[in-house]
């Protein structure tokens, strides 16, 4: 069982995938930790990272290892622990530049997927083009959105002290990073045609991750009996389009 699960900043993306992974006892992916920890390694090697031709260079340099396990989502850099440093402003800021670099899409995308082909049990990734480039054949793609407000107040919230700042500039910081990662070349953020999208608005965590745990089930059930009988009675995601209707 293969999860998509794609959207902007702020929509509860993170939250939600570990939650039901944790729920369905499948693995976890943040591929966002895993672009965020390229851009770490890039500043801390002096890599100039609004210079996409040495961004290109360097990209194969850094040996990135991501955890896959909801309950302790782990990242690691030529063997450092990373978690704490990629969640700094400073990558922040830069992230979306190096992201947008083809090399370094192409590396990870590689290392994404292989990720899920060795996830036994079935995986939750989440992140911007799981849905369109990474995993496009995934048994359920959710596309999660909320409006930019509620977006830059859960994000204040997750900040803490002094990197918190006022709502505002964090709504002006993410409206930035979306519009960078929407209109790049390579692989933007978007939704899949055939993804479930979910507006978090107005509903709780706890909410959403009922709601991704029942297109999950339903579309597990789906797969389950395509796979037992043929000919297919439907995609898992059409199955689930109709059940979020
Ligand atoms: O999800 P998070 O905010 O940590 O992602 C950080 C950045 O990583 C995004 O703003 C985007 O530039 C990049 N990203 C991406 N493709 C993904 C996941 C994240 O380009 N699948």
């Amino acid at each position: 069982m293969i999860v998509a699960i794609d959207g902007p900043s702020g929509t509860g993306k993170s939250s939600t995938s570990k939650a039901v992974a944790s729920a369905l006892g499948l693995s976890y992916l943040d591929t966002g930790a895993q672009y965020r920890a390229i851009t770490w390694w890039m500043l801390t090697n002096d890599v100039p990272v609004s210079d996409a031709e040495a961004v290109a260079a360097a990209s194969g340099r850094p040996e990135i290892v991501s955890g896959t396990d909801p309950a302790a989502p782990a990242i690691s850099v030529d063997g450092v622990d990373a978690s704490g440093p990629i969640r700094t402003q400073e990558v922040t800021a830069a992230v979306s530049a190096v992201s947008a670099v083809p090399e370094v899409r192409t590396r990870i995308t590689e290392l994404q997927r292989s990720i899920a082909a060795d996830a036994a049990g079935g995986i939750v990734v989440e992140g911007r083009d799981i849905g369109t480039t990474v995993l496009p054949d995934a048994d359920l793609k959710v596309f999660l959105t909320a409006s930019p407000e509620a977006r830059a107040s859960r994000r204040s919230g997750e900040l803490k002290g002094k990197e918190a700042g006022d709502v505002s500039a964090t709504r002006e910081a993410l409206i930035k990073r979306d519009a960078a990662d929407s209109s790049r070349k390579t692989s933007p953020l978007k939704k899949a045609d055939d993804a479930v999208e979910v507006d978090t608005t107005e509903l709780s965590l706890e909410q959403v991750v009922e709601c991704v745990v029942t297109l999950v089930e339903s579309a597990a059930s789906a797969k389950e009996q395509r796979e037992g009988q043929a000919p297919a009675a439907g995609t898992a995601n059409e199955k689930a389009g109709q059940i979020s209707k």
